[in-house]
């Protein structure tokens, strides 16, 4: 069926659909519309005889990624959910014959999609057990960004209730039926509440509700849902444009702006510094990441979307072949550069020690001073005979890059025991 029009409703009466299923499917339709209605043009949303479509960028109005304290270095970055890559829930929800919890399913991408157009997923990680809010993953208006940069919640997002009011739904569960807020009809408190935080009730039929404590939204789903791989199936998929990084510990995201349309700053505190990362999507299409350092300094990557790293497609480029000697060398001094101990030594980490070094001595020294004086053609560019701040960031990011098998942009444990 082709595209309808932003609620669905008139462009269904001409879609083709027989008699009472049509003008069931405009009602139901319509009455879900009302709840993405105010969050349009960036939200649109469609129907068909059986699902309900909602497209957006993911991207919220409001700031992003503040106030997170356990941090995994990830920004928001606008996705494509449009077209094919809609979100879609069912128009007329059926109770499941068996309702799956969300205790033990669906670990991983989403369970509801909020009236903003952002995806909303399980509030325990895909660990199994972590408990996002608690373990301070999440923003004030209880979202961050996963692996992909593809931000969303994993609360319910009652911040939406400032242009929703009580009455209207502030996410719709995957399967179909509504998550309200606190309150139910006329302000009243929830009664009977099932273990998925859903009721039925005379004037909405079976609903969820946010709660302030676990499971905040839907626990589960009351309703049939297709599981597949360990979420809800099909559903939209984010487009990761950088490979994902290592938690920074210590870290706190401390603000978020907007530079431009498509042009974003997020800063961080860490050990009483402020860092940024300033990021944006140029006209060609490619992302642009430019890391600030307290001192002022920049190291920028560029990424061009479908190819997660700089220079090489996934999972193309060099194999075997060259970089055993820059391999051995960290696996040599893995524990230097692997900062935070994750096994996995990224850019941002071998970026970050050599700043170190040279802000604690002004100099190299000791292996890796061996190692980059032993390479003097790869770091010594000026031919000064001395390695500056510069050079030798750019010498061991190539020497990184050399290292690198999988071309994923940093160098695991496997790698540099090859
Ligand atoms: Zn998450
Ligand atoms: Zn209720």
């Amino acid at each position: 069926m082709k595209k309808l029009s932003a609620l669905g409703v008139s462009a269904l009466a001409v879609a083709g659909v027989a008699g009472l299923t049509q003008s069931e499917a405009a009602k139901r339709s319509a009455q879900i519309a009302k709840s993405f209605a105010p969050f349009a043009p960036g939200v649109k949303t469609r129907a068909d005889e059986s699902k309900f479509y909602v497209e957006s960028d993911g991207m919220p109005e409001h700031e992003l990624m503040s106030g997170i304290v356990a941090w995994q270095q990830q920004v928001a970055l606008p996705q494509n959910y449009a077209g094919t890559n809609a979100w879609s829930i069912p128009l007329f929800p059926k109770p499941a014959v068996n309702p799956l919890s969300a205790k033990d399913h669906f670990f991983r991408g989403a369970i509801a999609i909020a009236a903003n157009g952002v995806p909303i997923f399980n509030p325990i990680k895909n660990d199994g057990r972590t408990d996002t809010l608690i373990a301070g993953e999440l923003d004030k208006f209880g979202g961050h960004s996963g692996r992909g940069d593809d931000y969303h919640y994993h609360i319910a997002p009652l911040h939406l209730q400032a242009k929703l009011g009580n009455d209207l739904p502030v996410a719709y569960a995957l399967d179909g039926y509504a998550i309200f807020g606190y309150l139910c009809s006329g302000g009243s408190t929830p009664k009977d509440l099932d273990s998925f935080n859903g009721h039925t009730t005379k004037d909405r039929g079976y609903h969820y509700h946010a709660s302030k404590t676990y499971p905040y939204l839907n626990g589960g789903f009351h309703g049939e849902v297709v599981e597949a791989g360990g979420q809800v199936d099909p559903q939209p998929f984010a487009q990761p444009v950088r490979p994902a990084l290592p938690p920074l510990r210590g870290a706190k995201v401390t603000t978020f702006r907007r530079l431009g349309e498509k042009s974003w700053s997020l800063g961080y505190e860490l050990n009483g510094k402020t860092h940024f990362v300033n990021y944006s999507l140029m006209s060609d299409g490619n992302y642009r990441f430019e890391f600030v350092s307290p001192d002022g300094s920049k190291m920028v990557e560029t990424y061009r979307p479908g190819q997660r790293r700089p220079g090489g497609g996934p999972g193309g480029g060099r194999r075997g072949g060259g970089g055993g000697e820059e391999r051995a060398f960290f696996a040599t001094n893995h524990e230097f550069f692997d900062a935070n101990h994750n096994h996995e030594i990224s850019l941002h980490e071998v970026d970050q020690q050599i700043r170190s070094v040279f802000a604690n001595t002004g100099q190299l020294s000791g292996a890796i001073g061996r190692f980059a004086a032993s390479h003097a053609a790869s770091f010594d560019f000026d031919k000064s005979g001395k390695i500056d701040l510069q050079e030798a960031l750019d010498g061991f990011r190539a020497a990184l890059h050399h290292a690198d098998l999988n071309h994923d942009h940093s160098l695991s444990g496997a790698e540099w025991k090859q």
